[in-house]
């Protein structure tokens, strides 16, 4: 069937053949961060195309986020050109909404339901957390909205879950209600939150057999990236796409169904590919397991090993996989490169997370000298947070950089407004979106107002939607009615251009009802009328979702209003409006899975921050931090970066940082260490100053350097404390009245001297914190 010249096998190495060639029910590709596991899954599609063994509308490719389902559909069209039309490539969720939207009158939601994300979610959960007064039994609206996303993950509905909690207890019985009612309130609004997404459909393809055939019987081949983050829903999901087709139900009246087999009892060939070590969505429900217990749930699954790395060079690569080695519960994988050792990993430590920027914006700067493109340069950090000052010092310095993830155009207030008059006019259903838009802008709505709504709602058996056009009959006052009368009739209008009766919308309609919503409902002119800055911006927001709604007609010149909404609800972490070139890319560590850079910065390896504090106390946390950490080091190439500060500013409050364990963990050979060369121009300044009383307190942040000083004492010893060069005082002579300098605490007098050998005690009397006893062997003093 193949030969080796084949140009869709040339350049693979001999397993990755093997990968791509492999006819058969299942098969299993594992192996470590950048063997070439999704290349093997792209040319594996490529070569069913080509070979005609399937068609592209009988193949579902599911990757990680829409960025990823992009790239690789990218790259499958270079393979075999246009072909690749027609192809489900898409993550999860989006496949799931397409398949609901068609199926939606099987359980009574229309084609037209809203997608709820976590900041809808989150709203619904406050007001129904307060509607229970769950609030006495411990529960916040953000502990049941994780708690309920968990179960939903499980494939656990609110009836399943209240048959098996405990209803003696009173916060279990609140928790159950609220879950109804949640699911009530959802339903209601014909939404969907995006655990029900999945969950809805396999709850859909259970339900009616022969929905589920119909999919079966299309998808004849379904591949499955970065498989080790799959939680149970998707694996369910995955298994009845995966199941023979089950035969024609007939009716044959009286309840009786018979069941006529098909010719072929044979399911979807299933490929998977993925690397335990790179679980790290177990918070949100993945199972590791999915992946450990393939071979079990799929039996004669073949599984191809794979342990070329064609990503990064040695040094980075014995970097990771000495990091990785200490997680106690997993195999050994050989990872090797024929790359070459490459440069040795550097590690930083400056003061401040500022100074650590500093480096980070003079390292890019150097880089980009030496002629790699800034998009070849990736800034990772654990929490979004840590951002903000990396974010700063770039702007100074002027590198073009973009967040990834994180800076969610689409969670600004005012580009939620626009969406909420986009779906109030789709989904009149949808109550959130209404009430949202019902004083936007302020057309003196108040609460009563809106509670009045509501309850002439109620009563009479009609929408809120609805319910705004009977100003009269709930008998608002003339002005808040002639308001309301105005709301109503710029989204008919609107409607009529959106969802034309007995017509299809035209190719422009999206654009023009935006437009419509935004100018008519006077939105648009209380921003610009207003003087505030910050309103400029929102307009300069709303301009580009204007645009957004361009591009989407030109890619998409059949597409609806609905579809428009699906992609706007879908656009994940990692996914972001405009294209990478010529900038820096920013983003967390989860966001960075499955890309590769050239130079990779890793930032803030501390305690509390990777391992992160709250994962670090979770059963498995560390491990699952480790792997992410994993993951981080893995994404580079050429370069890496490791750095850290002695304070940050988190939480907010500035505090002494401790270097991460898992540095611990990389052979000192293989990084070389390089430190702040000072804080002169105050980089860090008011954080290092709070440790270090001897500072200049004239150097203010943001000054330009004049003179580069030499590291100070303390972030000597901070160094030294990261890379196991701990300091020794064992041998320092002390005797009362002596003057000593404490890195912290700056200079005092000794009163006296207590205990023998290493537990030597310093009492000193410091000028300006006052006495402390210190522990002589280790404190960071010296005489003067
Ligand atoms: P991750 O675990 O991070 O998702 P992966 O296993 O999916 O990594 P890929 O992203 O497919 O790895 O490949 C890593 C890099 O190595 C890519 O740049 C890819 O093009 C390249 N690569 C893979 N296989 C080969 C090969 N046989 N020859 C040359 N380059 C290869
Ligand atoms: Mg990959």
């Amino acid at each position: 069937l193949f030969s080796d010249r084949d140009p869709l096998l040339e350049g693979l190495n001999p397993p990755q053949r093997d990968a791509v060639t492999y006819r058969g029910p299942a098969l299993l590709i594992v192996a470590g961060a950048g063997s070439g596991k999704t290349r093997v899954l792209t040319h594996r599609i490529a070569s069913l195309l080509e070979s005609k063994e399937a068609w592209p509308s009988q193949i579902l490719a599911i990757t990680f986020t829409n960025k990823a389902a992009g790239e690789m559909r990218e790259r499958v069209e270079q393979l075999v050109g246009e072909r690749a039309k027609g192809m489900w490539i898409s993550t999860f969720h989006s496949a799931c909404v397409r398949i609901l939207r068609r199926e939606a009158d099987h359980f009574g939601f229309t084609k037209s339901f809203t997608i709820y994300d976590s900041g809808d979610v989150r709203a619904l959960m406050k007001r129904l957390v307060k509607e229970h007064e769950a609030e006495t039994f411990g529960l916040t609206p953000a502990g049941v909205q994780s708690r309920i996303s968990k179960l939903k993950n499980e494939l656990q509905d609110a009836e399943s879950h209240a048959r098996q909690a405990n209803m003696s207890d009173p916060a279990e019985r609140v928790f159950s209600e609220i879950f109804h009612d949640y699911q009530r309130q959802l339903r209601k609004a014909n939404a969907f939150d995006f655990d029900d997404l999945l969950a809805q459909t396999v709850y859909l393809f259970r339900a009616f057999p022969d929905v589920a055939d119909k999919y079966r019987r299309r998808f004849t081949h379904i591949l499955v990236d970065e498989y080790q983050d799959t939680n149970h829903a998707q694996y369910q999901l995955i298994r009845e796409l995966t199941k023979p087709v089950q035969g024609e139900s007939m009716d044959l009246g009286g309840g009786m169904l018979a069941i006529m087999p098909e010719d072929e009892p044979q399911g979807a060939s299933l490929t998977v590919v993925g690397d335990s070590d790179q679980s790290i969505y177990a918070f949100r429900g993945a199972d590791i397991r999915n992946i450990t217990e393939f071979e079990r749930d799929f039996p004669g699954a073949k599984v191809v090993l794979l342990e070329q790395n064609y990503r990064s060079s040695q040094n980075i690569l014995d970097a990771a996989n000495s990091v990785i080695r200490n997680n106690f519960d997993r195999k050994d994988k050989k990872l090797w490169t024929s790359e070459g050792e490459g440069a040795p990993v550097i590690g930083f430590t400056g003061y401040s997370q500022h100074d650590e920027a500093q480096f980070i914006a003079d390292e890019i700067d150097s880089i980009r000298r030496k002629g790699v493109d800034y998009s070849e340069m990736a800034v990772f950090y654990r929490t979004n947070s840590q951002s903000r000052a990396l974010e700063e010092i770039f702007i100074r310095s002027a590198i073009p950089y973009r967040i990834m993830g994180g800076t969610k155009f689409y969670d600004r207030a005012e580009i939620k407004d626009a969406l909420a008059y986009l779906v109030a006019v789709v989904n009149p259903a949808d109550e959130l979106a209404v009430r949202r838009i019902l004083n936007k802008p302020k057309r003196g709505i108040g609460a009563v107002t809106e509670t009045n709504i509501a309850r002439f709602a109620v009563d009479n058996d009609i929408s809120f939607r609805d319910a705004i056009a009977h100003g009269a009959a709930i008998g608002l006052g003339p002005k808040i009615r002639g308001a309301l009368d105005q709301l109503d009739a710029v989204l008919r209008e609107a409607q009529a251009i959106l969802l034309p009766e007995g017509e299809d919308a035209k190719p422009t309609s999206v654009t023009e009802g935006l437009q419509v919503l935004l100018n008519k409902s006077g939105y648009l002119d209380t921003l610009r009328r207003s003087r505030d800055p910050q309103d400029e911006a929102r307009v300069e927001n709303l301009d580009e979702l204007v645009a957004v709604t361009r591009e989407f007609a030109r890619n998409n010149p059949e597409g609806t209003i609905v579809d428009f909404l699906t992609e706007v609800a879908l656009v994940a972490d990692s996914d972001d409006l405009d294209d990478s070139s010529g900038t820096v890319s920013l983003m967390t560590l989860h966001t960075a899975k499955g890309l590769e850079f050239d130079t990779v910065f890793l930032t803030g390896v501390e305690e509390d921050l990777i391992p992160h504090r709250i994962a670090a106390g979770e059963p498995g946390g560390p491990q699952e931090e480790r792997r992410l950490f994993y993951v981080g080091i893995t994404r580079a190439r050429k370069r890496l970066y490791l750095s850290l500060a002695m304070t940050r500013a988190q939480f907010g409050e500035v505090s002494a940082a401790m270097p991460s364990r898992f540095l611990q963990e990389i052979p000192a050979g293989l990084i070389d260490w390089r430190q702040s060369p000072g804080d002169v121009n105050g980089r860090g300044g008011t954080q290092s100053r709070a440790l270090n009383a001897n500072r200049p307190r004239e150097n203010r942040w943001g000054v330009k350097p004049l003179e580069k000083k030499a590291p100070s004492a303390a972030l000597s010893e901070f160094t030294n404390r990261v890379t196991g060069k701990v300091r020794d005082n064992g041998d320092l002579e002390l005797a009362a009245g002596d003057r000593v300098r404490h890195d912290d605490f700056g200079e005092g007098t000794v009163d006296q001297v207590t205990g023998i050998g290493a537990k030597r005690i310093a009492h000193v009397r410091f000028d300006e914190v006052g006495p402390k006893k210190l522990l002589i062997k280790v404190a960071p003093i010296e005489k003067i």
